[in-house]
C-alpha cells in the first residue's frame, strides 16, 4: 500500500454522490451568511398602563440627571449690526478730535515710512526727537541704504531695538532703490511687500500721505473696538476687516486716529476712564470691571 503523505492524511474528500452537502464548518452552527432572525412583535403598553398580574415586570427607562442651569454669558452685540450706534460713536469722536492727525514728523512719504518702522515699542514723542537729525545727515532711500550700519544704530539708539531697527530700515531702503526708483509706492500690495513693512505700517502711509483710505489696527484701535463691541476679532487683519463695512471708507483713516487718541487719553488699557468717557452712552464696555 503506498503511503500517504500528511497533507492527504489531514484532509478529507467529501462523499461523492451527495450534491448539495457541503463540507462542514471549523465552527459548527455559524454560516457564511448570516439569516436575520426575524424579532417577536414588541407589544406597546399605552403609557402610565400597569403590567398583568404574573406578568414580566416592565423595564423602567432609566432617566438622565437633569442638566444643572446654564449661567448667563453677556455677549457682545454682532459687528455691523448697530449702524445707528456706530454713527453715534463717529459723530462724538469727531467732535472730541476734530484735527486728528498723525504725530510722527515728516516732510513726505519716506520719512513717514521710517518714523512708523521707529514708532514700534516707542512713544512718538521720542521718533520726534530723533528724526530730524536722521533725515538731516541721510535724507533719501539711497542714502539710507548706503548708510553705515553703526552709524545709523547710534542715530536711532534711544527708539529701543536699534540694531533691528536699522537693519529693518536699511533692507526696506535697499528695495525701494532696486524696484521703486527710491520712491515710496502707493499701493498695499507692494507697500507690504518691503522688507519690515506690514499692513498697520502701510495703512499709515497711504491714509497720512496719499489720502487713500485704510484703518491702522495698533494696540489702541485693538483694545477700543473690542471694549466699544465693535468686533470680537483678536488678530489685527481681522479687526480691520471687521470694522471696515461699519463705516464710509471716507472715516476709516480718521477713525483710527480718534481710537489711537481715545485710547491714549481716556480709555487707557488698565484703568479707562468710563465717568468722564463722553462714549459711555453708547459703550458696552465689553471686558471692563463693573467697578471702573
Ligand atoms: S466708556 Fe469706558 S470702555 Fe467705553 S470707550 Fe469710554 S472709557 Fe472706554
Amino acid at each position: 500500500m503506498p503511503r500517504k503523505s500528511p497533507r492527504s492524511r489531514r484532509r478529507r474528500t467529501p462523499e461523492p454522490g451527495l450534491p448539495g452537502k457541503r463540507r462542514p464548518r471549523a465552527t459548527p452552527g455559524r454560516s457564511h451568511t448570516r439569516k436575520r432572525v426575524p424579532s417577536a412583535p414588541v407589544a406597546h403598553a399605552p403609557r402610565g398602563a400597569r403590567s398583568a398580574p404574573g406578568s414580566a415586570p416592565r423595564l423602567q427607562a432609566r432617566r438622565r440627571p437633569a442638566a444643572p442651569p446654564r449661567a448667563k454669558l453677556r455677549r457682545a452685540p454682532r459687528a455691523g449690526a448697530e449702524p445707528a450706534r456706530v454713527a453715534a460713536l463717529l459723530g462724538i469722536l469727531e467732535r472730541l478730535y476734530p484735527d486728528a492727525a498723525t504725530p510722527l514728523l515728516h516732510a513726505d512719504a519716506l520719512q513717514l515710512l521710517v518714523a512708523t518702522i521707529l514708532s514700534a515699542q516707542c512713544t512718538d514723542a521720542r521718533v520726534n526727537l530723533v528724526t530730524p537729525a536722521l533725515f538731516e545727515r541721510f535724507p533719501d532711500a539711497a542714502a539710507l541704504a548706503a548708510a553705515d550700519r553703526t552709524e545709523l544704530e547710534e542715530l536711532i539708539r534711544s527708539t529701543g531695538f536699534y540694531r533691528n531697527k536699522a537693519k529693518a530700515i536699511q533692507n526696506c531702503c535697499t528695495d525701494l532703490v532696486a524696484k521703486h526708483g527710491g520712491e515710496v509706492p502707493r499701493s498695499m500690495e507692494e507697500l507690504t511687500s518691503l522688507p519690515g513693512v506690514g499692513r498697520k505700517t502701510a495703512n499709515v502711509v497711504l491714509g497720512s500721505v496719499f489720502g487713500i483710505p485704510g484703518i491702522v489696527v495698533d494696540t489702541h484701535v485693538q483694545r477700543l473696538a473690542q471694549r466699544l463691541g465693535l468686533t470680537k476679532e483678536q488678530d489685527p487683519v481681522k479687526i480691520e476687516r471687521a470694522l471696515q463695512p461699519q463705516m464710509p471708507p471716507a472715516k476709516w483713516s480718521a477713525f483710527s486716529l480718534w481710537l489711537i487718541f481715545h485710547g491714549r487719553r481716556v480709555c487707557v488699557a488698565r484703568k479707562p476712564r468710563c465717568s468722564i468717557c463722553p462714549l459711555l452712552p453708547h459703550c458696552p464696555r465689553l471686558g471692563v470691571a463693573s467697578s471702573q
